[in-house]
């Protein structure tokens, strides 16, 4: 995989020269696979002028929308031998300062929007520099294109290219550290299950700060020659125009559950807009069946896929209707590289349907967690990675995620996983959003404790919410308490932050009994 590992695009600019790469929706600008190469040599170019040799190894962190820029500077770390830190717009100052201190990058570029954020964090670090995205002498685009062409390093797949960081659903945000050899592999699992080739547009709104925009669609689509239509932010109106554009004729699009709710709940919401899709990709969280129904109905195929930071795309519903159908709730079959066990307790495999923690083998895993061998240890035995993630495979070898791990709870000796809990709950109609965590009890050991959204105007009670998980749940799993919120707290991918809650209900424990 040598030269593709460490340089996709030198590849596809020396086999279809010519061919659309990227198109930038805000601007209308557009780079053939010949131009993009250019601008990528020539940022590898400033990069090494302005680091020198210390550029080997460097973190370049960058706080932008997607863009054109990012997908450049992406490339030319990895063309120079540095490596690429995308960083998470949706966070404050405060939760930003962990992350740089941790990955203490050379360089920041960033993009206007955010120089507020970027002015008070420049003082965590007096060695690194900063540069915008703005246009100008001192701003990225005028600093690539004063630079002569950097010629690509060494092959080595195995030298870290992008660093990125997961989350945060559990907690502090992780550096995954992702080889050259980890992202073309990755790539390559990806273009198996969403069948990606030179002839696919794959539209991207997802930010390039997590593995399924910077890696499922944006590295995939271009390491396999196809055009990548970049949008710097979702809004549903833009997203159906972008689709429903025939000229641009859009075959992959990505979301999260979120924001395929959003999209199929919006007044310009027409099938007819989506029916030049082979596929909507949704995944790296919990979906609702009734939402999958909703877009069969109208003939899209909405297939659900799961994956993570530390591996990439794991399991996919294979694009066929036939297979949606039949497997409600599933995330699919393996992708064609990844080893899977599903471990069970005192480390044994289970197999038949049995509930267990699913242990990841293969090129596109991570070798760890930057500057955290102690996280490292706990999430690898003997060269396996644990997901932290539940999970079963059926008899037809289709698989299902159950929870996290760390979210199961124990109540009165009986497992429960939170996230059946919640199905339930939100297949009530008054329910719009909801969260189930699992908190210290001292008769049952744990027990369940339901944060519920209600629908505006909703005005059912706690009892009627209870009476209506009789109906579905046996006992153990009934939540002992529901309270009524405003709001669940959620990642920027919309994942429920159930350390929050958790955390929430015990502050709340603690001043009731001061
Ligand atoms: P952190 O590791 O910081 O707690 P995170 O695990 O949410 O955050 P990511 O790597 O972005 O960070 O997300 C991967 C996780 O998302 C998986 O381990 C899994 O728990 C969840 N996930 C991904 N896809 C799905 C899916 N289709 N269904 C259910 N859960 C999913
Ligand atoms: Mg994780």
């Amino acid at each position: 995989c040598g030269l593709v590992a460490n340089d996709p695009i030198l590849y596809r600019a020396h086999v279809a020269p010519d061919r659309q790469a990227l198109f930038e929706i805000a601007t209308g600008r557009q780079l053939s696979y010949a131009e993009l190469d250019m601008r990528i040599a020539r940022c590898g170019g400033f990069l090494k002028d302005m680091l020198g040799a210390r550029r080997e190894g460097a973190r370049i962190a960058m706080l932008a929308r997607n863009s054109i820029d990012s997908i450049v500077l992406a490339f030319a770390c990895q063309r120079v031998g540095a490596v690429y830190v995308p960083l998470n717009w949706r966070l404050s100052a405060a939760e930003l300062r962990p992350i740089l201190a941790d990955c203490a990058p050379a360089l920041l570029v960033h993009d206007e929007e955010f120089s507020a954020v970027v002015a008070s964090l420049a003082d965590a670090d007096p060695e690194m520099a900063v540069i915008s995205t703005a246009d100008g002498p001192a701003g990225l685009a005028a600093r690539i294109e004063a630079s002569a062409s950097a010629d690509p390093v060494s092959d080595d797949a195995d030298r870290a290219c992008v660093l990125l960081y997961t989350s945060g659903t559990t907690g502090q945000p992780k550096g995954v550290v992702i080889t050259g050899r980890n992202a073309f592999y990755a790539a390559v699992n990806f273009s198996f299950v969403g069948e990606i080739g030179p002839a696919s547009v794959a539209l991207c709104d997802l930010p390039f700060f997590h593995t399924i925009g910077l890696i499922a669609v944006a590295r995939t689509t271009l390491m396999l020659g196809g055009t990548l239509v970049i949008s710097d932010r979702f809004t549903p109106a833009r997203t159906l125009a972008a689709l429903a554009d025939r000229e641009r004729a859009v075959t992959h699009y990505f979301a999260v559950p979120q924001i395929a709710l959003a999209l199929r709940n919006d007044p310009a919401y027409s099938a007819a807009a989506l029916s030049g899709l082979h596929a909507l990709f949704v995944g790296g969280a919990p979906l609702t069946q009734a939402l999958i129904e909703s877009y069969l109905d109208d003939g899209v195929a909405l297939v659900n896929g799961y994956g993570m930071s530390e591996a990439g795309t794991v399991l996919h519903v294979p694009i066929d209707r036939r297979a949606v159908q039949d497997n409600p709730g599933s995330v699919g079959l393996p992708a064609p590289l990844l080893d899977i066990r599903i471990v069970g307790e005192g480390g044994r495999d289970v197999g038949g349907g049995e509930i267990g923690e699913l242990w990841l083998r293969g090129p596109a895993v991570t070798p760890g967690y930057w500057n955290k061998p102690a996280e490292t240890a706990a999430a690898f035995t003997d060269g396996w990675y644990r997901t932290g993630d539940l999970g079963r495979r059926e008899a037809n070898g289709f698989y299902r995620i159950v929870d996290r791990l760390k979210d199961m709870y124990i109540s009165g000796g009986e497992n429960v996983y939170p996230a059946e809990v919640e199905a339930v709950l939100a297949s009530h109609p008054d329910i719009l959003d909801v969260a189930v965590v699992g908190i210290p009890d001292i008769r049952w050991g744990e027990c369940g404790v339901a944060y519920v959204v209600l629908r505006p105007g909703a005005a059912t009670t706690g009892e009627e919410i209870a009476g209506h998980c009789v109906a579905k749940l046996a006992a153990f799993k009934r939540p002992a308490r529901i309270f009524f919120v405003e709001t669940i707290p959620r990642t920027a991918s919309g994942k429920v932050q159930k350390h929050v809650l958790r955390q929430l209900h015990s502050d709340e424990t603690l001043q009731r009994q001061a």
